[in-house]
């Protein structure tokens, strides 16, 4: 099974279909706000420049329906549904990037990524960065340093998932902090914890469905579940599902067991109940112990 195949199979035994609809708009050109050493900024077009009809004797006028409509837009998807392995593809980013002194380099593969699945949506709709900022996240504009950043984090966040499980003689080539596999793990814990609560605190927020019956108003269904402010957001959703649903226990396997599976099914498959059986009886019973991290 690889890791696409889990992230799919957490998100459905995390959360369910219906509540996936939060949507993320596509555009197809951007112009370049500003251009330093080192960034670029993008922002998506309010139209595509090509199309005649909004020329009217030589001067440029747009339809009432231009309001809600741009046609720049390529297309509005819902991430959560649709692309349920996102995050993995853009910590996979990480290993394509050609370095903070090739610009344009790194605006190629941010392009090609912001076309495809829409910008991060890390700037502001008035062209902050800041958290502090008031108003909507921006779906149009893009910001290189931080878009790499991103990418770098997340590629640090698998990494760290991944230590969690790794044996010991891959954690001590990695170069996560710490002196002994315990440690290592532990520190590796701490920054995958850190990175998804600041994450989902930002990015991401409750979403309330609350259905009724459109013949006598009685509620039919209530459901809690997730919505995000920023594209990013959307994929840590993914993280958090990843991480928080119910795996194998095999020794190295954090293959994500299937909900539908018997509750008490520890392993996904019979190699790794054989090799978890193994573990066991080879291991002196010790008692585990564990503990919750930083809870605030
Ligand atoms: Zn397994």
């Amino acid at each position: 099974m690889d890791d696409s195949e889990n992230f799919i199979r957490a998100r459905d035994n995390e959360t369910e279909g219906r509540y996936l609809g939060t949507g993320w708009t596509v555009f197809r050109d951007f112009d370049t706000v500003q251009k330093t050493e080192h960034n670029v900024r993008l922002r998506a077009k309010w139209r595509d420049p090509g199309l005649p009809q909004f020329r009217k004797g030589g001067k440029r006028s747009y339809s009432a329906e231009w309001a809600i409509k741009d046609d720049n837009a390529a297309k509005f998807y819902a991430p959560l549904r649709e692309k349920p392995d996102l995050f993995l593809r853009f910590a996979s980013l990480a290993e394509q990037d050609p370095g903070i002194e090739d610009r344009d380099g790194r605006q190629e593969i941010t392009m090609k990524w912001v076309k495809r699945y829409g910008v991060l949506g890390l700037e502001y709709d008035n062209g902050s960065a800041q958290d502090l900022a008031y108003g909507r996240r921006s779906v149009r504009r893009e910001n290189l340093l931080l878009f790499w950043d991103e990418v770098h984090r997340a590629a640090g966040c698998i990494t760290a998932y991944r230590a969690g499980t790794a044996p010991a003689r891959m954690l001590k080539r990695s170069n996560i902090p710490g002196k002994t596999t315990t440690e290592k793990r532990m520190s590796a814990a701490r920054l995958l914890d850190t990175q998804l609560r600041h994450k989902l605190k930002h990015e991401c927020y409750p979403k309330l469905y609350y259905e009724v019956l459109r013949e006598t108003g009685e509620p039919a269904n209530v459901g809690l579940s997730w919505g995000f402010r920023s594209l990013l957001g959307a994929m840590y959703l993914q993280l958090a599902w990843r991480i928080k649903s119910r795996q194998c226990q095999a020794p190295g396997c954090n293959n994500v067991i299937d909900l539908h599976e018997r509750s008490d099914k520890e392993t996904c498959s019979r190699t790794c109940k054989q090799r978890r059986k193994d573990h066991r009886d080879r291991a002196a019973a010790k008692p585990a112990t564990s503990r919750a991290l930083g809870a605030d």
